[in-house]
């Protein structure tokens, strides 16, 4: 096992590594901005270092600073969390070439999965379920655009191979908008994400986000736990993340959960992962998959009882899993609220001096926050400050709980999303479950016209 870890990201993520790492008897480096050195976690934290000032690119986004901090201070690896450096092939590369672990999966492997063609070819090959599209990139001559828009059927979407974060995907519902959509795309993709690569595929009008959750050694033991329904999202921003999802046939996932382990064997994956599904009629179809540890991972952690950071580490130190697929059996249900420093309507970012911090507890209730009384939360990185799970015997109960737990967040100075979030808890059909990944936006025109109106 390792002796000591650089934790290469901020906020609730560090803190949650740095919980891992001392259960496992690890020491942790922090690797800080100047805007987060009186970061509680980095007080917390057996070393720390200051790697550049606040703009993420010049600090949490400074591939040589961070391995340089790994160097003075003798870190033997590197868990990068989740966004900032941990889906860069790169980072990943330099980190092992340095003689640093990186906890997460090889260079090559985020590489193919970080290109959607490739990604979604490996995927076919692995047996996944994939959208109807076209094979790879779309060809440069329109009249066989034009067929292959046809033999999908309207409508389509076209997509960046490059793209992320929601960006880069034109939906096209007419023959006639087809060719212009797709050069407008192959523009933007260029100039956003220096690739002009896009493919179609059949647009799913009303589908729900459903991922599975994976964990593969280094020996070609895979397993999978389970699913995360992520449907409740706001202009492709997960919201409020459970497990199970509502009405799905067990048989269903297991089945879904088995072509993703297979898929992990085949191509050689190594770590934690997320395979992500739009589910639609019955079916679902492959979008992406994250090579990394996502926000909502505790979800899981509460249905099966896995340490998923803590199994990461373990991977990444070359031990086996210590368990089987048939040791795995997901119990109750959880839910996780994301908590954001804004305002739950209007969506403006509010970060600035919280003055008063009380947190809910009680069985079945986690909070995995960086943030005290007395945090002064920067402005320049993203707007979750931390993430409220409940869990329950039952998904009424994990509600219940939750509903309660909401009712005693007590945060002043700053605005938070708590009174969206009780909001969507006390809404009719998010609480009978299954509702699609549009239903929160249109959910949320209604309450802002009422708002308005009062
Ligand atoms: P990104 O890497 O930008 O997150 P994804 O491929 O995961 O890209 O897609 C982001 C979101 O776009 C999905 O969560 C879904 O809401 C929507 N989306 C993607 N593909 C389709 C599709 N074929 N039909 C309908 N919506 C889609």
């Amino acid at each position: 096992m390792f002796g000591k870890i650089l934790i290469a990201n901020r906020g609730e993520i560090a803190l949650r590594i740095q919980r891992a790492c001392r259960m496992l008897g690890i020491k942790t480096v922090a690797v800080h901005s100047v805007a987060d050195k009186d970061a509680m976690y980095v007080r917390l934290a057996d070393e720390s270092v200051c790697i550049g000032p606040a703009q993420s690119s010049e600090s949490y986004l400074n591939i040589p600073a961070i391995i340089s901090a790994a160097e003075v201070t003798d870190a033997e690896a590197i868990h990068p969390g989740y966004g900032f450096l941990s889906e860069n092939a790169d980072f990943a590369d330099r980190v092992e070439k340095s003689g640093f672990a990186f906890i997460g999966p090889r260079g090559d492997t985020i590489r193919l999965m970080g290109d959607k063609v490739n990604a979604k070819n490996a995927m076919i090959a692995a047996g996944v379920p994939c959208v109807p599209g076209s094979d790879g990139a779309l060809p440069d001559d329109p009249k066989e655009i034009l067929a292959i828009a046809k033999r999908v059927g309207y409508p389509v979407l076209i997509k960046a191979s490059a793209g992320g974060g929601g960006r880069g995907m034109r939906v096209v519902r007419t023959e006639a908008a087809l060719i212009n959509s797709v050069n407008l795309t192959k523009t933007e993709a260029k100039a956003a994400f220096g690739s002009d690569k896009v493919y179609l595929e059949k647009f799913l009008e009303n589908p729900r986000h459903i991922e599975i959750q994976v964990l593969s050694d280094n020996f070609q033991n895979a397993v999978h736990l389970y699913e995360r329904d992520c449907s409740m999202q706001r202009r492709n921003q997960k919201v409020v993340e459970e497990s199970p999802a509502p009405g799905i046939a067990r048989k269903l996932i297991e089945k879904l959960g088995a072509r993703c382990v297979d898929a992990c064997r085949r191509i050689g994956y190594r770590g934690a992962g997320t395979f992500e599904f739009l589910y639609e009629n019955g079916e679902f179809y492959f979008i992406e998959m994250n090579t990394r540890v996502q926000v909502e991972h505790p979800v899981t952690e509460f249905v099966t009882g896995v340490d998923i950071i803590a199994e990461q580490i373990r991977i990444a130190a070359g031990e086996r899993l210590s368990f089987r697929q048939r040791d795995i059996t997901p119990k109750g249900a959880a839910i996780e609220c994301r908590i954001n420093a804004e305002d739950g309507f209007t969506f403006r970012p509010s970060p600035g001096k919280v003055t008063r911090w009380h947190m809910p507890g009680g069985p079945g209730v986690r909070l995995d926050s960086h943030v005290y009384a007395g945090y002064t939360i920067p402005a320049h990185y993203d707007s979750m400050i931390g993430k409220l799970i409940c869990y329950g015997d039952t998904r009424e109960q994990a509600l219940a709980r939750m509903q309660v737990a909401l009712s005693e967040i007590l945060v002043e100075g700053i605005n938070t999303n708590v009174p969206l979030h009780r909001q969507i808890l006390s809404d009719l059909k998010f609480m009978q479950g299954g509702t699609s990944i549009h239903y929160l936006e249109e959910r949320l025109a209604e309450w802002q016209a009422v708002r308005k109106e009062k």
